[in-house]
């Protein structure tokens, strides 16, 4: 066997492909190195033909189209007698051998030195992974951690490579220089995903780690039961005696003072302690709304990294690897057509996917072509030509108006264009499904000059009669 000769002896080939891995990794960087080149390994080498094996066949369809040619360059200058570098499968699954590992080997021991229940609240312990995941499922208010939100199955792409890289340092580091993480993108773009894979890393290495994980709200739900119980100094201890502190979803800290408070106290203490807090939020600290200002400068005191919304090679790239995980054989021209269509974010992508392999699978194993995706995915595809764009909006008000796009953004201030822009920003919230910073980046202005149009708006439409109908024309333009 191929195999069984290349694990025994040690050949120039492979010599030379570590070379080469130095080089590839300086030309693209750790990030790209790791994900993509890291994993390939030297097969066969006969008759000036050399094969190179990825796990899986995306990884594979992946580096055939990104890093190959390169590769093939960097050899033949090497070795004149490496003419041909094939590239092929050897499947070794990663994501599902680091979920076993953790299931079928439990640590003993548990985090925590007080008395209060983990599993009921979301918490992840040292003693099982596998068994927090079941419990949690069975409890409403629990994270349940997903075995397939791992780094291993998280696509590395140019709007998220920043915050995967963070994410992995802090996983594999015990001091990190940046503390704490604030993750934050809107929804659906992989904050929870990359949170967990935080967790199942220290998990599978450094399974001593204290690792907690919960929601926001979660923690003020348990830090308010604490106070009702009079049992606030055994919620100290649990929080201050973790390595890592994860709380997912900080926007629903909610108002909370003591809360706020508490959570303030806490951060503080693990990062003087040189323990880790990581934080992912739809926002970033300064947009943060009803948290207090001490506690947002906090946050804002360690590394705060955004994810942008995906492009068109990370949509293609993720969709091969979901089609992977669920087993389907998903056509280029399918997935290029859904990468071209389902922008908005990865859930939505996926849901797509979903779609059409039950589909396939409940008519026992049809072919997935594009006729068939676009059947399936009539209503879904039919809103989504209809979608509104901000720019459009911006387009049409100014047109409406007698203005430019380029007067809408501007910062000029008189009645003339700051009236058209309040209408346009007002149009973009009731007519799109950004956020109010990500309309007021639009416009060049921060949110709340956003949330006071929408507001004036509100009140001019119910006093002048001519402004609601104008606004009432654009609606129905915009919306056709
Ligand atoms: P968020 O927490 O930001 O709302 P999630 O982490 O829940 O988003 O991601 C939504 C879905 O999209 C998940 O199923 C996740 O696995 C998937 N996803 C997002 N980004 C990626 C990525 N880069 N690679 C693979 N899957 C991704
Ligand atoms: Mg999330």
């Amino acid at each position: 066997m191929a195999q069984e000769a290349f694990a025994n002896e040690i050949r120039p080939v492979d010599t030379q492909w570590e070379q080469i891995c130095g080089q590839l990794k300086t030309e693209f960087g750790v990030t790209a190195f790791d994900s993509w080149l890291k994993p390939l390994v030297v097969g066969d080498f006969n008759n000036g033909e050399m094969n190179i094996c990825a796990p899986t066949a995306f990884m594979k369809n992946w580096v055939v189209t990104h890093y190959a040619d390169r590769i093939n360059k960097i050899w033949e200058q090497k070795d004149p007698n490496v003419k041909k570098v094939n590239f092929i499968v050897q499947a070794t699954r990663t994501d599902t051998s680091l979920f076993k590992k953790i299931t079928t080997s439990p640590t003993p021991q548990n985090i925590y030195g007080c008395n209060i229940n983990s599993s009921s609240f979301g918490l992840v312990s040292g003693a099982s992974l596998a068994n927090d995941t079941v419990k949690n499922n069975a409890l409403n208010s629990a994270v349940a951690l997903n075995p397939n939100y791992t780094f291993e199955n998280f696509v590395v792409g140019k709007t998220n490579e920043f915050a995967y890289a963070a994410a992995r340092k802090v996983a594999e580091a015990k001091n990190v220089s940046f503390n704490p993480l604030f993750l934050y993108s809107s929804v659906g773009l992989g904050k929870t995903h990359l949170m967990q894979s935080i967790i199942w890393h220290i998990k599978k290495n450094n399974p001593e780690r204290n690792v907690i994980y919960l929601t926001a709200e979660q923690f003020v739900y348990k830090f308010v039961k604490a106070l009702r119980y009079k049992d606030t100094d055994a919620f100290k201890k649990q929080f201050r005696s973790v390595d890592v502190l994860m709380v997912d979803d900080f926007q629903f800290m909610g108002n909370k003072g003591t809360s706020q408070d508490e959570f303030l106290h806490t951060c503080n203490s693990l990062v003087g302690e040189g323990k880790q807090v990581i934080i992912s939020a739809d926002r970033s600290p300064t947009d943060l709304e009803g948290i207090e200002e001490r506690l947002k400068s906090r946050l804002v005191g360690g590394l705060v990294v955004d994810i942008m919304p995906t492009d068109f090679d990370l949509r293609v790239g993720i969709l091969q690897k979901k089609a992977e995980l669920l087993g389907i054989e998903l056509p280029q021209k399918v997935t290029e057509f859904l990468a071209q269509k389902i922008t908005s974010n990865v859930r939505e992508l996926e849901g797509s996917l979903k779609r059409i392999a039950a589909h396939s699978q409940l008519l026992s194993g049809k072919e997935i072509t594009l006729d068939m995706t676009q059947d399936v995915l009539k209503d879904m595809l039919r809103s989504i030509d209809r979608k509104t764009t901000i720019d459009e909006i911006q387009k049409k008000v100014a047109e409406h108006f007698n203005i430019s796009v380029k007067e809408l953004q501007s910062s000029r201030r008189a009645r003339t264009v700051a009236r058209p822009r309040q209408v346009a920003m007002y149009l973009a919230k009731q007519l799109t499904s950004r956020s109010l910073p990500e309309i007021g980046r639009k416009f060049d202005r921060d949110h709340t000059t956003v949330m006071h149009a929408v507001r004036k708006v509100e009140e001019l439409i119910i006093e002048d009669p001519t402004l609601a109908e104008n606004i009432e024309i654009l609606r129905r333009t915009l919306e056709n």
